[in-house]
């Protein structure tokens, strides 16, 4: 099966610090179809993405700005983004998990 992880899979904050999937995108991996098993890896490696990273520039995908309902960093824990700068626009998955947990 397909899968981005790296084998140093360790949840924080309900995301994965190796792979950066959420616990929800590990939980529902093997459920999903391999379109759409494409599609998150695409978006983790920045392959597809909506906007550039505030922080490091990365590209991201944040799917409100694709016109969906949710976003995957609606699964995770809430971050302390008290100290990044604000742009409205959200972090890639990298920054995001680097940050405290509130
Ligand atoms: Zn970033």
């Amino acid at each position: 099966m397909k899968s981005p992880c790296i084998g140093a899979c360790e949840s924080s904050g309900s995301m994965c610090v190796g792979c950066q999937r959420t616990t929800k995108e590990i939980a529902e991996w093997q459920s999903y179809s391999d379109a759409q098993r494409d599609q998150i890896m695409a978006e983790i490696k920045g392959e597809t993405s909506s906007h550039e990273c505030p922080v490091c520039q990365a590209k991201t995908q944040c799917d409100i700005q694709n016109g969906k309902s949710r976003c995957w960093c609606f699964d995770i824990d809430k971050r302390d983004s008290e100290n990044v700068v604000k742009s409205g626009v959200c972090m890639c998955r990298k920054c995001l998990s680097a940050l405290p947990i509130l």
